[in-house]
């Protein structure tokens, strides 16, 4: 029996794939990445894809995320931004790792096998390191372990298997640490006791970050598209729901977005009454130099996400270099000082503090070169 591997190509189908092809040079040029690795396996049904943004200051790091996405052009997108973040992260946390990250194009809730993850570890380990992965949205810890059967290559593994655990406490307190940042160089002061902080999403990091801004005394409201969620943690934690619906119109002193990205846009930040916006979600501004000039322009200070929201990667960099919790969080907690570095070097050289956190990232990244 003929076993037929390859399937018939036509002429049309060859200029279809060149021109993607040059698509995707074409983005990566403009991006910066290194490497981009199609991962397909006929088998499993994997489809996958591995962005390696920039290597030049360690091996790229980065989680795996599995998502339902609606076209490949989609999953690209995702995984190149997303690998540039990481890229940045790294960077401006003083870290030895370069920035890379992992698509898996499929449905989390039925498409997972355990031989599609253990085919994707492998993927990962023929990479030999250059990429190290870890989880993410759409990933469970059951998952990493296969992934772990076939590459060393893993980090954030669960505690129980010599791992540093969930990421999340040490993300939240990162946040609170940038928040608390951005109100010493507003008001003087890095007291929350008091300040009106609306959290939107209280996911892991959600909750986590409530649990300090509740130790201090803040007054805290928060939203959640899972009501049950949100119901459980407004018990817990006895404090005030606002509706999505009018999340942007209520006064306040800080809004952490802790849920999905883009959320400060120009729709949102002609809504917003609030003086800083310090949050967990990545990518937060929608597009990063218009709206982080709508924010300035409006008064508001940003605290860049990737600056503040590094206390995961610090843990999982942790996880390499022979875990202690309390070494992470003693790192985590720098996250204040940059941060105010970064508010500062703004104002002194009038540009947004994303552009500052941006000069400052690229510059140790250029240094490395
Ligand atoms: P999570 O999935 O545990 O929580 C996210 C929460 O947001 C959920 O409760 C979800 O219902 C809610 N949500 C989703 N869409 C919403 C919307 N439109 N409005 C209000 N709530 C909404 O995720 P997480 O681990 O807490 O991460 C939160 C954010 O922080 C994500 O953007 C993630 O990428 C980012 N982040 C997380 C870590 C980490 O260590 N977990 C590290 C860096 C960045």
């Amino acid at each position: 029996m003929v076993i037929k591997k390859y399937t018939s190509m036509n002429t049309e189908n060859i200029d279809m794939v060149l021109e993607k092809r040059a698509l995707v040079l074409d983005s990566m040029q403009n991006m910066g990445h290194e490497q981009v690795v199609f991962c397909y396996d006929k088998k499993t049904g994997l489809k996958a894809i591995i962005a390696i943004h920039d290597t030049t200051l360690g091996p790229a790091l980065g989680g795996t995320r599995m998502w339902h996405y609606n076209n490949e052009l989609e999953a690209l997108e995702d995984v190149l931004r997303l690998s540039r973040g990481m890229s940045l992260k790294a960077a401006i946390s003083g870290l030895e790792l370069g920035g890379g990250k992992a698509v898996i194009i499929g449905d989390s809730k039925v498409d997972k096998t355990e031989s599609l993850m253990r085919r994707f570890g492998a993927f990962v380990d023929s990479l030999g390191g250059k990429y190290i992965t870890a989880e993410d949205v759409g990933m469970s810890t059951k998952d990493m372990e296969y992934v772990s059967m076939e590459t060393k290559h893993v980090t954030g593994v669960a505690e129980n298997l010599g791992g540093s655990g969930d990421p999340s406490p040490v993300t939240a307190f990162g946040v609170y640490m940038g928040m608390k940042a951005a109100s010493q160089y507003k008001w003087g002061s890095d007291n929350l006791a008091s300040r009106k902080i609306v959290v939107q999403g209280v996911g892991n990091v959600g909750e986590n970050l409530v649990k300090y801004l509740k130790d201090e005394g803040a007054h805290i409201i928060i939203n959640d598209v899972n009501q049950d969620r949100l119901s459980y943690i407004a018990d817990k934690y006895e404090i005030e729901i606002v509706l999505e619906d009018n999340i942007f119109d209520i006064d306040m002193d800080i809004y952490a977005p802790c849920a999905l990205g883009a959320t400060v846009n120009p729709d949102t930040i002609q809504r917003l009454k609030c003086h800083i916006i310090a949050g967990a979600a990545n990518n937060q501004l929608a597009n990063e130099s218009r709206d982080a000039k709508l924010c300035a322009d409006k008064g508001i200070i940003y605290a860049p996400d990737f600056l503040i929201n590094a206390g995961g990667l610090i843990n999982v960099y942790s996880e390499i270099k022979g875990y202690d919790r309390q070494h992470a969080l003693n790192k985590t907690k720098r996250i204040f000082d940059t941060t105010l570095e970064i508010l500062k070097k703004a104002e002194l050289d009038n540009i947004t503090t994303h552009q500052a956190a941006l000069d400052i990232a690229e510059s140790r990244i250029i240094a490395g070169k």
